[in-house]
């Protein structure tokens, strides 16, 4: 077969292995453009989330460039994550696509079905090649993982702008290659080798900031302006509430996703609302208990479970003493709008560290007391 799939941040050359391995032709897209958006965008129902236009654009692409399958993986709702697969493949059957739909439910909901549609992908290959398969990859995606963190700690240290980036773009391409365990392993160790060859300032404290909200618009750069990197030149250290191994632990090998958010959630919001919404409420708070100068809420336009997250960011906020800004996503979402927005976030929570710092200096308490304690 020749598949392909949507484009998600590190996600993409982990799918191009498994599928490759699995004896298959990978259609590996690109990353998403505002083409490919316009082209999901006009096929997709007005008022969907901008996820499902980007991935619905990305199929199209892919099926022009030969594509005779697509894989898709969604959540189980009560959002519409849980009618992304039928709603795309009901979309691309109306034009007239011939091709094929390999389609995942998260495997502890539908075992049953996730068992067929894995059967049907592994091919002629052993369940035991499949596994060693699974596990390689999941060594790929954790490489991944901690060069994105590596990146995101260092950039806003860097001496000489960009250097992290292009280190990372490096890093990425060795890792791309990297195909079987030991390549990987090597791999692994020559990346983060190119990572600490950029020079930084080891002695700065830059502003720490966690990002939290819906998945997709979370770790495809495309999607969030690419706002990591322009944080980072901004000398801002960012942490996301969500990384591919973290994902894969909390919501597809589980059904509770992540425990340690949820819990920090109950007293402001005690059920799950879909997608990520009871977690960024957790992860609110958690982010403050850190001492994190502040919080960026990243939501598709009108995605329910953000914009139910996002009405308790006012109590969230001031409980807390924490600034969150929530930054709302859709087609019409212009790049200058979004930087000013960082630009004027960033102005806020600089002035509020040094006030922090010089009540601080006023008062009689520990001098390490965290900063967000003697904010209101
Ligand atoms: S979590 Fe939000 S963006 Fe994702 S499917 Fe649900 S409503 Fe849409």
């Amino acid at each position: 077969m020749k598949a392909t799939f949507g484009h998600m941040g590190t996600l993409t050359p982990v799918m191009e292995m498994i599928l490759e391995d699995l004896g298959h032709e990978s259609v590996t897209p690109n990353r998403p453009t505002r083409q490919t958006l316009a082209l999901g965008a006009k096929y997709a129902p007005e008022f969907a989330c901008i996820p499902f236009k980007i991935v619905l654009g990305t199929y199209l692409e892919g099926l022009k460039k030969g594509a005779d399958t697509l894989i898709s993986g969604g959540g189980y709702g009560p959002c519409r994550a849980g009618l992304y697969g039928e709603l795309h493949r009901r979309i691309l059957n109306d034009l007239d696509h011939d091709h094929d739909f390999i389609f995942f439910w998260p495997p502890l909901r539908k075992p049953g079905h996730f068992y067929r549609q894995l059967h049907k992908l592994k091919g002629p290959h052993s369940w035991r090649f499949l596994w060693k398969t699974i596990r390689k990859a999941y060594g790929k995606l954790a490489v991944l993982d901690g060069l994105e963190m590596r990146a995101q700690f260092i950039r806003p240290r860097e001496y000489k702008r960009g250097s992290t980036s292009r280190a990372f773009d490096q890093a990425y391409a060795l890792m791309r290659r990297a195909r079987s365990a030991p390549e990987i392993k090597e791999a692994g160790a020559e990346a983060r080798a190119i990572m600490e060859k950029v020079t930084f300032d080891q002695t700065r404290k830059p502003l720490k900031v966690g990002i939290i909200g819906e998945i997709y618009v979370q770790l495809e750069p495309f999607a969030n302006f690419f706002l990591e990197e322009q944080l980072g030149h901004m000398g801002v250290e960012v942490r996301r509430s969500i990384y591919l191994t973290s994902y894969t632990r909390h919501d597809v090998l589980s059904t509770k996703g992540d425990m340690s958010s949820r819990r920090l959630a109950v007293p402001y919001l005690a059920q799950k609302v879909g997608g990520h919404g009871q977690n960024s409420v957790g992860d609110i708070i958690r982010y403050a208990k850190q001492g994190y100068d502040g919080v960026v809420q990243l939501a598709p336009f009108s995605c329910i479970p953000e914009i139910v997250a996002k009405s308790l960011v006012p109590r969230l906020s001031k409980d807390y003493g924490i600034p969150v800004l929530t930054l709302f996503i859709d087609e019409q979402t212009g790049a200058a709008g979004v930087q000013t927005r960082l630009e004027a976030f960033v102005d806020l929570m600089e002035q509020r560290r040094h006030r922090g710092q010089r009540e601080a200096g006023r008062s009689s308490g520990p001098p390490d007391s965290p900063v967000q304690d003697k904010i209101s």
